[in-house]
């Protein structure tokens, strides 16, 4: 007789939930606005990926309204077979244009993107040099991969020129990826330099925009415009997900990058093909970003305001250099008692400890957005303040 599956399974969870690190599902009612129901409670969140607010954007509703009316619902094929209409091909010369890249192609998510491009380039003569707080996603897009892989530390240049030395020469393909703005410190990766070493050893650069599309560079087109290096990055990858308020993934670059992705990455072949509304919110969503840059300024606007109190509070952001703001509070049992507490006081925002974060490393992860008002910072600013003297953080 089998055990049954879920025997195996429960004490698995069990495990999570006795060292705390459980996923809970928090139920959110209503759009991603400043203010959100969450769990019953109307709270500020601080707590979302929606940097400019674009997911609730009149423009970007009414154009998927538009689409479900022209286009119907759902696109009835993968890309290759039947499943791209002129929407998405508009979507692809559009993205290209806002990263400005010969061409773009759209995959269904960031996830995708990554784990379905990355392996497609690194071939047995290949090695990987990959930061070593890269997402998820690329991590597994390169485990798929099965090349040799070094990890260098966080951002640290001089480990990366060892690496590379080390690996010259012995293979024919030298790739270096990273996240361009990492996601729980929301530092920058220091793209020039990379580009600099890569140029030096004859590295390939794959780079993840996923946090720095809609937040970094004129008009919010990325790092490598925030770096001036627009067009010089072999591959620009990033997602629709987060600034730019829908979802799907994108990989942009040359036009033969493009065509290979399209003959070759197997996420993208194998799985249907995203459905009009998405599409059309997205290229609404760069349009918009083309036409205004005034989202993005608020946006920082916003962010440099919050930091400077924040420092003033002598709370201790880390690294940060963009809107994701951690507050460091060290203990992980601390930072889940601030994050309660938060909540209570009608403030979203996570913990985020080990093993996420390294050991003494937790922090609660605050996201700032344009759209919310200077009472909507000032509202987080005091509870802030107020269970940071709670718990003798400050
Ligand atoms: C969120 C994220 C992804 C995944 O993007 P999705 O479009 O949400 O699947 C990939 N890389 C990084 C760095 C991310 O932050």
């Amino acid at each position: 007789m089998k055990k049954p599956l879920d025997e195996i399974l429960r004490p698995i969870l069990e495990e999570l939930k006795a060292a705390g690190l459980e996923w809970k599902v928090n139920k959110v009612e209503g759009p991603s606005t400043p203010y959100s129901i969450v769990n019953g409670k109307k709270v500020l969140m601080l707590g979302t990926n929606n940097y400019l607010g674009l997911s609730n954007h009149k423009k970007l509703k009414k154009a998927a309204i538009e689409a479900i009316k022209k286009y119907g619902a759902g696109s009835g094929s993968v890309r290759a077979i039947s499943g791209t209409m002129d929407l998405h091909l508009k979507l692809e010369e559009t993205i290209a244009k806002f990263k400005r890249t010969e061409a773009a192609i759209y995959f269904q998510t960031g996830f995708a993107a990554n784990a379905g491009g990355i392996p497609q380039l690194l071939d047995q003569k290949s090695v990987v040099l990959s930061d070593e707080l890269n997402h998820g996603s690329i991590i597994d897009g390169i485990r798929l991969a099965k090349v040799e892989k070094l990890i260098y530390k966080h951002c640290d240049m001089e480990d990366l020129e060892n690496k590379l030395k080390e690996v010259s020469g012995k293979f024919e393909k030298i790739w270096i990826i990273s996240d361009g703005v990492f996601s729980m410190d929301g530092d920058i990766a220091p793209l020039d330099k990379i580009y600099n070493l890569a140029t030096e050893y004859g590295a390939y650069i794959w780079v993840d925009d996923a946090h720095g599309d809609g937040v970094l560079g004129e008009h919010g087109r990325g790092i490598t415009s925030h770096y001036k290096l627009e067009g010089k990055i072999e591959v620009e990858m990033g997602t629709f997900s987060k600034a730019f308020g829908v979802v799907g993934g994108y990989v942009a670059g040359s036009k033969i990058l493009k065509e290979y992705m399209h003959n070759k990455a197997r996420t993208y072949l194998l799985s249907g093909s995203a459905p009009p509304a998405t599409v059309a919110s997205c290229i609404a969503a760069l349009e918009l970003l083309e036409e205004d840059e005034r989202l993005v300024k608020k946006l920082w606007k916003n962010t440099n305001y919050f930091k400077r109190k924040i420092k003033k509070l002598g709370l201790n952001m880390g690294n940060s250099q963009t809107p994701i703001v951690p507050i460091m509070i060290g203990d992980s049992k601390k930072a889940k008692q601030f994050s309660e507490m938060l909540f209570e006081e009608g403030v979203f925002a996570l913990p985020i400890v080990y093993p996420m974060v390294a050991q003494g490393k937790a922090r609660i992860r605050t996201q700032i957005r344009a759209d919310f008002k200077k009472a909507d910072l000032d509202f987080a600013l005091e509870k802030i303040e107020k269970i940071a003297k709670k718990l003798q953080v400050i």
